[in-house]
């Protein structure tokens, strides 16, 4: 974990330096919608300090995920995806396709999301 990262564009929207579309700050989280959104809601959930992803968390920000946890069920009951279900995730690494190197957790719905792969 380190406060920031100067390469990394969700440590730049944290610092309001590249613009986002805030859903939720909760303080030490930020939740705005995705740039490219792949349904018809899609928000992605940050811790505001740089975390690489969840291969490398310690124990001392369990808490800090969990509240994330909570926050993105907040988020879909205002998003309005709570009643009709959505999904919660977080990529890893390569093979996950990971893109952004700073922990986040998409909160899709708004629509039949369909099996996990097909
Ligand atoms: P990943 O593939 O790393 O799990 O997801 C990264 C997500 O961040 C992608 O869905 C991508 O559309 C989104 N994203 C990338 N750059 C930006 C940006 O500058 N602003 C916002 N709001 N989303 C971004
Ligand atoms: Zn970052």
């Amino acid at each position: 974990m380190t406060e920031s990262n100067n390469d990394c564009i969700f440590c730049s929207i944290v610092a309001g330096t590249t613009p986002a579309d805030v859903v939720f700050d909760g303080g030490d989280t930020l939740f705005f919608r995705d740039i490219n959104p792949k349904a018809p809601v899609h928000a992605v959930g940050i811790p505001k300090v740089h975390i690489t992803s969840l291969d490398v968390l310690t124990g001392d920000e369990h808490a800090l995920v969990g509240k994330i946890l909570h926050e993105a069920a907040d988020v879909a009951r205002d998003l309005g995806v709570s009643e009709s279900g959505y999904r919660v995730i977080t990529n890893v690494g390569k093979d996950a396709g990971q893109e952004i190197e700073h922990l986040h957790f998409h909160v899709i719905g708004g629509e039949p999301l369909g099996p996990l792969r097909s």
